[in-house]
């Protein structure tokens, strides 16, 4: 069994056949699905599907893409759903920035502001994070520490290998492992695997992004999880199963899906 902790199920390019991707993924295992909220627009979209389907949970939270439509969310509305796992996915994602230097801190001190906003919230209902960093690990992990985050605890879903994230583990976080695992040039996350205690991974596609090797540059969907657990057993030299069930373990205890 797998669960897959970060599938954007709600993108419209799962319209389409929503149905057999999740009948095709289940074939193999994959038994639960975690929609992470990220653009509100399509927030509802999301709990449409968890709705349909009794094995696809939700959370709710704005991408640091997508910050401009915070106060769109009446968060509380929504948390209360019993299909309501988690907070995020929120975080700070400086890759992208654009204009002058001034114009790029003032976007990370907005980032920053939209983030530390969600962890409130978080603590408030006592839900899970679904954090999500792309080149911000020392603003991200100051954050953290300062919001005492490690109350409600959380996900740091699609890792970026980064070993100053790693002494999170001890304080109620998990570090989602997904597709970029299989990649060629993950050296880094390879190399890092080993060092993540087992009781804190878990198992994502962030579909329809990131296609594990050997279908990279098709859509992903949950179904290839099973190309990231193979390579998870192979790097920690551990039964395919004991991978399948230590991770979903893990991801149940965090969303407390029961
Ligand atoms: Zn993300
Ligand atoms: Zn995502």
């Amino acid at each position: 069994m797998i669960i897959d902790t970060h599938i954007h199920l709600d993108d419209t390019r799962y319209d389409d056949d929503l149905e057999e991707v999740l009948q095709r993924a289940k074939k193999e295992g994959v038994s639960k699905f975690i929609i992470p909220g990220a653009d509100p627009s399509t927030l509802q979209k999301a709990i449409n599907i968890s709705e349909a389907y009794d094995d696809v949970y939700f959370s709710v939270g704005v991408h640091p893409y997508d910050i401009e439509s915070f106060d769109m969310i009446n968060f509380e509305e929504y948390i209360q759903h019993p299909k309501c796992v988690a907070i995020g996915e929120c975080g700070l994602d400086y890759y992208r920035l654009e204009g002058t230097e001034e114009e790029k801190e003032n976007e990370k001190k907005k980032q920053q502001e939209i983030f530390i906003a969600q962890i409130s919230i978080a603590k408030k209902f006592k839900k899970p994070l679904i954090i999500h960093i792309r080149d911000a690990s020392v603003d991200s992990k100051r954050i953290l520490e300062e919001c005492n985050a490690s109350e409600v605890g959380g996900v740091l879903h699609c890792f970026n290998a980064d070993e100053q994230l790693l002494s999170l583990a001890d304080n109620r976080f998990y570090f989602g492992i997904g597709g970029v695992l299989t990649f060629k040039n993950a050296k880094k996350l390879v190399n890092v695997l080993p060092k993540i205690p087992k009781e804190k991974l878990l198992i994502e596609t962030d579909g329809p992004y990131l296609t594990p090797t050997p279908f990279r540059g098709k859509r992903n969907e949950p179904l290839y999880t099973k190309y990231v657990v193979n390579k998870m057993s192979e790097l920690l030299d551990l039964p395919i199963e004991i991978i399948q069930n230590t991770t979903t373990k893990n991801a149940l205890k965090l969303f407390n899906i029961y």
